[in-house]
């Protein structure tokens, strides 16, 4: 079971849970076999605070020595792993470590209660997937569970994330929308003062 997997060269992926709120027409766990880099990331059982610690030593020691960055990804959303992700986070970032979340930014219906007082001091960095540049569009693209819910969600999360991580990017898939779509997605990450990144 892979739990930590680096992914380029400074930077170390976690993987804390194969679950999504979402079910996006480009996700590559449509694939079904769970490979990703190289990786089989299909989790037989969630890890604990502690396999993960011990997934993310064992790959520094191959590495020889810290990573530039660890990064909760999943192959699937992180933050059905919140308590997780705030302990480790907070571990890491203690030890020196620059820690990112990179997430749908539902984790505020995911969890059901604000998700930030959870992630307090646990991350450098956020990446969240904005996809699309209004509600109806994302629920075409990414199929939320939450439905009309999510994209506000979004959009909430990553204002909040704002005024308590230093870094907070608002990303999208670029061969998934036109030129325009792409614009005014930029627009709304300049309106909430983060950044813009096309992936
Ligand atoms: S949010 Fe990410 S993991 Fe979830 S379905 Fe979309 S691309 Fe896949």
């Amino acid at each position: 079971m892979v739990i930590a997997y680096p992914y380029r060269p400074e930077s170390l992926y976690l993987n804390v849970t194969n679950r999504c709120s979402n079910d996006c027409r480009f996700c590559v766990r449509k694939r079904g076999d769970f490979s990703l880099a190289g990786f089989d990331l299909r989790l037989t059982e969630e890890p604990s605070a502690d396999q993960v610690l011990a997934a993310i030593a064992e790959q520094e020691t191959a590495h020889g020595g810290p990573f530039g960055e660890v990064v909760f990804c999943g192959f699937g959303e992180p933050t059905f792993r919140l308590e997780l992700i705030g302990e480790v986070g907070r571990a890491l970032r203690s030890a020196g470590t620059t820690v990112r979340l990179n997430t749908n930014g539902q984790g505020a219906l995911i969890a059901g209660r604000d998700p930030w007082p959870t992630l307090t001091d646990a991350l450098d960095a956020v990446s969240i997937s904005l996809n699309a540049p209004d509600s109806v569009s994302y629920q075409a693209l990414c199929r939320p569970q939450h439905g009309e819910a999510a994209y506000d969600a979004v959009l909430s999360f990553a204002q909040k994330g704002s005024e308590r991580v230093d870094e907070v990017v608002l990303t999208v898939v670029g061969f998934t929308l036109d030129d325009d779509a792409t614009e005014r997605c930029e627009q709304i990450a300049n309106s909430l003062g983060v950044g813009f990144r096309i992936r």
